[in-house]
């Protein structure tokens, strides 16, 4: 089968671990990363991002390993008008406006947009499209963690005295043994999910810091929150990951029987995962464009088969 030539644009967690990835292809080569910056440590060769359309003609398809706040937003059109591209654009209320962006100009350049790609959104949208399709009364619940939240990360820093603080999300079991029951109607996000903050502080402040950190609105007030004090010794061995991961339940009457369904991700490293995700949807992305397709695509639209360097053939022969 044809390799297929990529390159990165961003080289922040997500870059570095769709670099790894890449590597690790058999139907791949990484032509470059194109940043802002002009010193990234790694062997890859670097471009200005300036200049990414001046390689257009090498590249099948470029990953946009940029960040959703403003950088997507803002350049990732840019990049579809030239290349083939994959994001992971998660901002789940503005996607439809994301996706009419990305597919004008997607066709403008005659090439493809995979967008949002990831887990979720992607994995997870893919699950609930499937799961709900299922069921004529679909109860649907998805439950994030255990994962490192960055902004309550964030929020945990900013209270005075925390030294070093990390913020985990944890889904509430209960929670899901009601959702699998088909009880889920009654779980709102507050109550589905509780907080766990690991701070490293001097013992004088920790009362102030609890006290603080468990009464902030919006961000830790309304749920269940824990806060433990540790050394820097046990934060630097425990607290440095980025795990992460959820699920997706499902549960209906299927005429007078109920069944449930369940998408579980237990990811050891948040941007590997979506890196996975991103660099198989880059081959569908691939074999899209050579069939001839333009404009965007949601990972709804993309036949799994695609996503496999495994030959359509051996994949029944071998999974069906
Ligand atoms: P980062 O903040 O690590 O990187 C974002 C960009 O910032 C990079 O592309 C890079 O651009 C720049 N950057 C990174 N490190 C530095 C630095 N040290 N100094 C200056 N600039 C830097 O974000 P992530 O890679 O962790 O995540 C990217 C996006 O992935 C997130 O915004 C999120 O929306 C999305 N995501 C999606 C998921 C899904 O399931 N769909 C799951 C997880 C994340 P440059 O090289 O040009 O400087």
């Amino acid at each position: 089968p044809l390799t297929l030539r990529t390159a990165i644009v961003g080289y922040g967690n997500l870059g570095k671990s769709v670099e790894k990835l890449i590597r690790a292809q058999p139907d791949m080569d990484l032509v470059g990363i194109f940043s802002r910056r002009s010193e990234l440590d790694t062997d890859t060769p670097v471009f200005p991002a300036a200049s990414a359309a001046d390689h257009a003609q090498d590249i099948d398809v470029l990953f946009l390993c940029l960040g959703s706040a403003t950088d997507i937003p803002e350049q990732a059109a840019g990049y579809a008008r030239h290349f083939t591209t994959v994001d992971t654009y998660d901002n789940h209320q503005l996607i439809p406006e994301h996706y009419a962006t990305m597919d004008a100009a997607a066709r403008e350049g005659g090439h493809v947009a995979m967008i949002s790609t990831g887990w979720d959104p992607g994995l997870f949208s893919l699950n609930r499209t499937l799961a709900s399709a299922l069921f004529p009364d679909a109860q649907q619940n998805t439950f994030w963690g255990k994962g490192l939240s960055q902004g309550h990360s964030d929020a945990v820093r900013r209270v005075p005295g925390v030294r070093r603080g990390v913020q985990y999300t944890i889904p509430n079991e209960d929670a899901i043994v009601e959702a699998k029951a088909g009880r889920g109607a009654e779980i709102s996000a507050t109550s589905a999910h509780v907080r766990e903050c690991y701070v490293v502080a001097d013992e004088a402040d920790h009362a102030d810091i609890r006290e603080a950190i468990t009464t902030m609105p919006d961000y830790f007030a309304p749920y269940d929150t824990t806060v433990h004090f540790i050394s820097d010794e046990v934060f630097e061995r425990d607290h440095q990951g980025m795990p992460h991961g959820g699920h997706v339940v499902t549960s209906g009457d299927l005429g007078g029987s109920c069944s449930s369904v369940e998408f579980a991700l237990k990811l050891g490293s948040n941007p590997d995962f979506t890196a996975a995700s991103q660099v198989a949807y880059g081959r569908a992305a691939a074999r899209l464009k050579a069939e001839g397709k333009t404009g965007a695509f949601t990972v709804l639209e993309v036949a799994p088969y695609l996503l496999s360097p495994v030959a359509l053939d051996e994949l029944i022969r071998r999974d069906v």
